[in-house]
């Protein structure tokens, strides 16, 4: 077999990736970028944030038609759900989607390689699958990304209980659907289906969801999530779940016997480290598989750089693509910087939460004081206009120097009011500057504006 030589070798084609991959060919690099799937894009694009965002808007436009059409004076007959159009719907958006990634590789001139990387030594991959080939590259980067984790206890037989995956492609709605894991991947998909017509019982194993977030934004999520018809245990630890008969039979740690038609699980991700051919490379995982990095992301071997889910911090596409572009420039010499306080993160649901920066809990945990401005959606126009007056920001802000150092929002539209927050924060902007910002009226922004004016008591239309 040839070996082909680059100047960087890309393992994965994902957000992480892809990106590496497109901006190193940007800077003149002979790049290859390989990957087991044919469509190129990664978790994210297949079977993850693009597929999983399709079914939310589409399920969240049918619950709406049911049941807030006739609010606006819309009279539109009996609401009737075509599950496989749904689907197919979802399918081409991904279609869509990879294809473009697949025609940006081509516009930049990366060379792609369909099928499975091993590394058998530190600079050369082999790859196997339909048209085997072997790489060599002074420079590789290793995104081979994540995937669900799972337990022997559960058994997963990818039709009835399986991962998120799974939950992506029910092919009729279930009747009853338990989610193992109160965090975004499982409430997201839990809105779905409990949107389409499912019974969700969210089964915990801490007292709270969606840990990470803002534990205030947190307890009204779970409130509202409850008033729209999902059940949530709390403190319980499942114990054991399979399929029997018909039937998914699920046993918790306190002695409760939980039926289901299906169940998802959906407890976080482990790294896709194994199987990669690591120890022919040299480079070393930690206990629990994920790449250990310096701020160059390379590997405790040179040459072999890191990046994306697989090296850990936040599991997010966003951080994995700036973490491509940051990872490249810097190979090249360019000072370029990422920094990782600014991470947005985003929960997709119905209303959607949204922060950047610290929570209260780690102010506090940090002795760091604070002040606190508070916006209601209720005090918004555009939110009544919108019929969405659930909902509030707010702005935390360093109690001396009043730089803002967190913001957090749940209500509608929450994933994009959170960007100008994040460019704040990134520009080192004091609740202050965001204050003396004219924001367009009657937009949601205002309400980030009206929370940092409430930073030093002088907000305008709140009561
Ligand atoms: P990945 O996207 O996992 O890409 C790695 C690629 O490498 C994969 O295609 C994999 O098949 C391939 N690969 C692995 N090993 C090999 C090998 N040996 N040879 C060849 N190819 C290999 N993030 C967000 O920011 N926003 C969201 O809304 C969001 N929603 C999500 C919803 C769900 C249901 C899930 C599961 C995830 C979601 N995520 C979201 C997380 C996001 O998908 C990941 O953080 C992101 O995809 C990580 O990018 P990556 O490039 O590190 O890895």
């Amino acid at each position: 077999m040839n070996t082909a030589q680059h100047d960087l070798v890309v393992l994965g084609g994902g957000p992480g990736g892809y990106v590496a991959a497109i901006r190193a060919a940007q800077l003149g690099m002979n790049v290859a970028c390989i990957d087991e799937n044919e469509r190129y894009g990664g978790t994210c694009l297949r079977v993850g944030c693009i597929p999983s965002k399709a079914l939310l808007e589409s399920s969240h436009l049918y619950h709406d038609a049911k049941t807030s059409f006739s609010n606006h004076g819309l009279k539109i007959g009996d609401v009737e759900l075509d599950l496989p159009t749904m689907m197919s719907r979802k399918e081409k958006v991904v279609d869509t989607l990879t294809g473009g990634i697949n025609m940006l590789l081509k516009k930049n001139k990366v060379t792609t390689y369909n099928g499975r990387g091993r590394f058998i030594s530190s600079d050369t991959i082999e790859i196997e699958g339909k048209s085997p080939a072997r790489v060599k590259a002074a420079k590789t980067i290793i995104a081979v990304g994540s995937r669900p984790m799972s337990f022997p206890s559960i058994e997963e037989d990818g039709v009835r209980i399986g991962n998120s995956t799974m939950a992506l492609s029910f092919p009729e709605v279930p009747e009853r659907l338990v989610v193992i894991g109160g965090g975004y991947i499982g409430l997201e998909l839990g809105s779905v289906w409990n949107r389409l017509g499912s019974k969700v019982v969210v089964l915990e194993a801490l007292d709270r969801i969606l840990t990470g977030i803002d534990s205030e934004l947190a307890s009204i999520a779970k409130r509202t999530f409850t008033r729209q018809g999902l059940e949530f245990k709390m403190s319980t630890f499942v114990e054991s779940a399979k399929v029997q008969g018909d039937l998914c039979v699920i046993k918790t740690k306190a002695g409760e016997t939980i039926e289901a038609d299906r169940v998802l699980l959906a407890t976080g991700r482990v790294p896709s480290t194994d199987k990669i051919g690591l120890d022919a490379a040299g480079v070393a995982t930690d206990k629990r598989g994920f790449l250990e990095v310096d701020a160059n992301y390379q590997t405790s071997v040179p040459g072999v750089y890191a990046l994306g889910d697989c090296i850990g911090g936040a599991m997010l596409a966003h951080k994995a693509m700036e973490e491509g572009v940051v990872c490249v420039e810097r190979m090249t010499g360019m000072g370029s910087h990422f920094n990782y306080d600014v991470i947005p993160a985003i929960v997709y649901t119905h209303p959607e939460i949204a922060a950047v920066g610290k929570t209260e809990e780690q102010l506090k945990e940090a002795g760091i004081e604070y002040k606190k401005g508070m916006a209601p959606y209720g005090a918004n126009g555009r939110a009544h206009t919108l019929g969405e007056t659930e909902g509030r920001v707010k702005v935390l802000a360093d109690a001396k120097t009043d730089r803002v150092l967190g913001v957090h929002i749940i209500g509608a539209r929450a994933g994009d009011l959170i960007a100008e927050a994040g460019a704040a924060m990134e520009f080192g902007a004091s609740a202050e500057d965001i204050a003396r910002c004219c924001h367009a009226h009657p937009t949601l922004s205002e309400s980030l504006h009206e929370a940092a004016l409430g930073v030093d008591g002088r907000a305008l239309h709140t009561f």
